[in-house]
């Protein structure tokens, strides 16, 4: 392959042990869509959470694995410490502040970094979560998402996707030199981070949607171990799966211990734990959420892969139920 170059963000994969609440927090209160209600491929009594876009784009989804077993998440470093989500402006900010204020979810005041505003807030368990404003200083991004015509937040404040993720590492340059070396990544701006040193990587379209922050943290203990309230991996853009199988092959080369291509039926994947700690992810933008369901209808019941399809039965009977959250849009 000739010139190889991903996306941006694919999707965050994080940890609730609470379906009900996850669901009601991501899509009454952040008024993302429930695209995709499944079970973990590798573990079937547990649910897998996918939250999007209007469509389900590719860069614009949050997953998350059921896993209440694994006890509250302590931060740590080699793991994604926070998620950052992208809005339109900072009027939209200032408007997703006072919407925390009313709901009671825990935020911070609107802050500055790498010229765009920012504004930190967390999920009911925890989550470390970001907005920011993606209209701000030059690059325009990744393409944003679709709205969510049933969103109970209006198009114009709406989350338009993913707008990057911050990785805690006890040393800069292991993880730098496989952004850049292996995976294409531009040094794109230096910041401090509460007193941390802290540098931005871009790929393919670079700005929002195609960021990774890395903070140094050596006072952090290493923290392979994640729970309730953290991330487990980072997915990046692989636009086929001819590029797809490439990047195999190069990570492979390089000495990276990276898994066959596994079959997500979303999206295809492989994955590589990178040398300060943190689960990258490489995953193709296709076939999508749609492969199995009306796109009208994502997400409202449990889907299943084919080769899951025969045990249904079973597998509902081991799952609790969720209703939507009252007053949802559906
Ligand atoms: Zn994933």
């Amino acid at each position: 392959m000739e010139r190889m170059e991903l996306g941006g963000i694919h999707h965050v994969t994080a940890v609730t042990g609470d379906p009900p609440g996850n669901v009601a927090f991501y899509t009454d209160t952040l008024g993302l869509r429930l695209v995709k209600k499944t079970v973990n491929q590798d573990q079937t009594s547990v649910y897998h959470l996918f939250y999007a876009d209007g469509t389900g784009s590719p860069g614009t989804d949050m997953t998350f694995f059921d896993w209440g077993f694994a006890g509250a998440h302590r931060p740590g470093a080699g793991m994604v410490s926070t998620t950052a989500f992208r809005v339109a402006g900072r009027e939209a900010l200032e408007w997703w502040k006072a919407r925390f204020e009313e709901r009671g979810v825990p935020h911070r005041g609107i802050q500055a970094r790498d010229g765009r505003a920012v504004l930190p807030f967390a999920d009911p368990e925890g989550q470390s979560l970001e907005l920011v404003d993606d209209t701000a200083s030059g690059g325009e991004g990744a393409a944003p998402g679709v709205p969510w015509e049933e969103s109970p937040v209006d198009a114009g404040r709406g989350i338009r996707g993913l707008e990057g993720v911050t990785l805690s590492v006890r040393s800069l340059d292991p993880t730098s030199a496989v952004l850049t070396e292996a995976l294409g990544f531009r040094s794109s701006g230096e910041h401090e981070e509460e007193g941390h040193r802290a540098v931005t990587f871009e790929v393919g379209p670079g700005g929002p949607g195609a960021e990774v922050r890395l903070v140094e943290r050596p006072d952090l203990p290493l923290g392979r171990r994640v729970g309730t309230g953290g991330v487990h991996h980072v997915a990046f853009r692989a636009p086929d799966e001819e590029e797809h199988a490439a990047w195999r092959e190069r990570l492979a080369g390089m000495g990276f211990g990276v898994t066959p291509v596994i079959d997500r039926f979303y999206f295809r994947s492989i994955y590589f734990r990178e040398p300060g700690g943190v689960l990258f992810e490489i995953a193709t933008d296709g076939p999508g959420f749609a492969v199995d369901e009306d796109p009208e209808h994502l997400g409202e019941s449990l889907s299943l892969p084919s080769f899951l399809e025969p045990q249904r039965e079973e597998i509902e009977a081991n799952l609790t139920p969720i209703t939507p959250p009252e007053g949802s849009a559906r």
